[in-house]
């Protein structure tokens, strides 16, 4: 059975928010954490010493460190122009760094600083069953660090401890990337999941004392997308602010809307939740009309359906296919575990089954890449990954 994504976030904010402290993921002994550590070691809470907080280098070829670790060829932005820079960025599969281009104090020669956001995690995603295989299938969170249980594998922290260990981690690295000659001074503080609107609340307290302490940070947080219902159900009950986006809005925070899909059924088979596309629209609406500065991201969009998709998008919002990008699906260690465990239950070999969901994986993200370049010619004359995200303004049309 479906999880019913707007009950289940219902049921996991009972835990997820207690007396102004967020529930966390520790990453210590995860697969997660063996993952996302290779090229930055995961970081330290500063009052417990318990491993909270993560990066991800977003562009790893303009990154010293990564670029030599995944093996690919080093794009060294000190020796390059503000146009090359750009044209490099916005032609990644992540182009995260450039959100910023318009916030102050950003400079394009400083791009690093923006290419791996300090991460802390949400404990609990309302796709996720809390069973061992729930969640999106191709989820990089292990299922224990996604079942919103206040146990093992997960810590209560505030804003402050959050924000105090975040300062502690810019030096450490700053050092370190300075011995290399680069200058490095890590700007971004990105909320994940988990699904972080649920816990929207302590997300404002978290950037107002940013500002508040005058710390030059700008943030990012992640939605899947189906908590439109959830946010107008806790503002009826007085769980948030009825103002809560807007003021979210008022700070240098960007939200990276993950799009699961382009159909309903291609939609809840990825995600293994009886999400809608007509809920997933209004939730984007909701964030767009508050001011809230978001980027589409697809994930595993149904080549068939993705054309019409996209039409239907701008009509509601305006540039909608503009904005958009298409996330590849990497292999990592939750995912071999989610999709071994899928197989065990239907009594057929791990390794095939795994090997072909990636390959359908691959297929549908190339193609999609396909479709939405066509899509962009046709309708812009422009080609997709040319223009800068950020540069483009969305606005609600027709909801
Ligand atoms: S929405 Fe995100 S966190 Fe939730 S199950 Fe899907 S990929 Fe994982």
């Amino acid at each position: 059975m479906k999880t019913d994504p707007v009950s289940r976030a219902e049921e996991l904010r009972r835990n997820l928010v207690i007396k102004e402290h967020l529930l966390a993921v520790d990453f210590s002994g995860t697969l997660q954490g063996k993952d996302t550590s290779k090229v930055i070691e995961l970081m330290p809470n500063l009052r417990d010493g318990k491993l909270l907080y993560r990066t991800k280098i977003n562009i790893k070829e303009i990154d010293p460190f990564a670029s030599k670790e995944y093996g690919v060829e080093f794009f060294d932005t000190r020796t390059k122009t503000d146009a090359e820079i750009e044209e490099k960025v916005k032609s990644a599969d992540f182009d995260f760094p450039l959100w910023f281009k318009h916030s102050k104090g950003f400079r394009m020669q400083d791009i690093l600083d923006y290419n791996s956001p300090f991460i802390v995690q949400v404990a609990g995603c309302n796709f996720h069953d809390g069973t061992e295989s729930g969640g999106c299938w191709y989820c990089f969170v292990d299922d224990i660090s996604n079942d919103g249980l206040a146990s093992k594998g997960k810590s209560y922290v505030s804003a402050q401890e959050v924000l105090e260990s975040m300062v502690s981690a810019q030096s450490k690295l700053r050092r370190n990337y300075e011995q290399k000659n680069f200058t490095y001074n890590m700007k971004v503080l990105r909320i994940s999941g988990g699904e972080p609107t649920i816990a929207l609340d302590w997300i404002l307290n978290l950037f107002r004392e940013a500002d508040g302490k005058r710390l030059g940070i700008v943030g990012q947080f992640d939605t899947n997308l189906s908590t439109g219902h959830v946010l107008e159900n806790f503002k009826r009950r007085g769980i948030f602010d009825k103002r809560i986006l807007e003021q979210l809005a008022e700070y240098p925070v960007k939200v990276l809307a993950a799009v699961k899909g382009t159909d309903d059924d291609n939609l809840q088979s990825n995600v293994q939740a009886s999400a809608t596309i007509s809920s997933q629209k209004d939730s984007l609406i909701q964030l767009v009309k508050a001011g809230l500065d978001i980027y589409p991201q697809m994930y595993n969009p149904n080549p068939k359906t993705l054309d019409s998709f996209l039409a239907e998008m701008d009509k509601a919002v305006e540039n909608f296919s503009l904005r958009a990008h298409i996330g590849p699906i990497k292999l990592y260690g939750p995912m071999v575990k989610r999709l071994g465990l899928e197989a065990k239950a239907k009594g057929i070999d791990a390794e095939k089954f795994i090997d072909s969901k990636m390959a359908e994986w691959k297929s549908n993200y190339a193609r999609a890449c396909e479709i939405l370049n066509n899509y962009l010619e046709e309708r812009y004359k422009i080609g997709y990954k040319k223009t800068t995200r950020a540069d483009v303004r969305l606005s609600v049309l027709n909801s």
